[in-house]
């Protein structure tokens, strides 16, 4: 054992729906993903480049567990996603060879400060601290591509206390799942454990204390967490 200063935290993970658990590496974000999302938001849903964000590892919430309502804003959005689960690392990955990355898939929600990120974009400055906070990043059991394939097309929905909020396809995608790893892998080398969050379709909105998110993918699982006071 190092001789470390204090322990180290534990390894941050998500549960795999056959029992094992995925240790998180890293998490990135697409920033924009599906054009009707673009259009609500005020931007353009042309296929410009991708761009990413990221958030810490340890900002998994698993399980179902609660959510406290975090800090400094009143606009806390939610962001129904497909989320990619890497398990081979890489850098320059061919889109054809891509897939042969990707462990799994899982429902999440890209938690979002809408007032922090609304600040952010007017003042030019980094989106940090509208997206990567403490328990931004409710995920659902991945489901292994082994068993499920590679999903390309199916329902992806989110409702708040059994309300429809957001309802699409995963098809819409502007950019599909061998783009974002192969374009992803261009910028950073991918490493095992490795999650992508790839962008949320429209309909995002606020959530409050005592709501609860239930979101599902089509084909790949299901993600909820209810919002409670800190
Ligand atoms: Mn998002």
């Amino acid at each position: 054992m190092p001789d470390f200063v204090f322990p180290p935290a534990p390894i941050a993970s998500v549960p795999v729906d056959d029992g094992r658990l995925f240790p998180v590496r890293r998490i990135f974000c697409v920033g924009r993903n599906y054009a009707a999302h673009a259009l609500e938001m005020g931007g353009s849903p042309d296929r410009e480049p991708p761009f990413f964000f990221t958030k810490p590892a340890d900002a998994v919430v698993t399980g179902g567990d609660d959510v406290p309502y975090p800090a400094a804003t009143t606009n806390l959005h939610h962001e129904m996603e497909l989320v990619i689960a890497i398990d081979s690392g890489g850098s320059d990955i061919a889109e054809t060879d891509a897939l042969t990355h990707v462990f799994g898939y899982a429902a999440g929600i890209d938690l979002t400060r809408r007032d922090l990120q609304d600040e952010a974009k007017a003042t030019r400055r980094p989106w940090d601290m509208s997206k990567g906070f403490d328990h931004s990043a409710p995920i659902g059991a991945i489901a292994p591509a082994a068993r499920i394939g590679h999903p390309a097309k199916g329902t992806i929905a989110l409702t708040v206390d059994g309300a429809p909020r957001q309802s699409s396809d995963i098809s819409l995608m502007i950019w599909s799942v061998p783009e974002i790893v192969a374009y992803l892998s261009r910028l950073v080398r991918l490493e095992p454990g490795d999650l992508i969050f790839t962008g949320t379709p429209e309909g995002v909105g606020a959530v409050t204390v005592g709501e609860t998110m239930q979101g599902s993918i089509e084909g790949v699982g299901t993600v909820a967490a209810r919002i409670v006071g800190r």
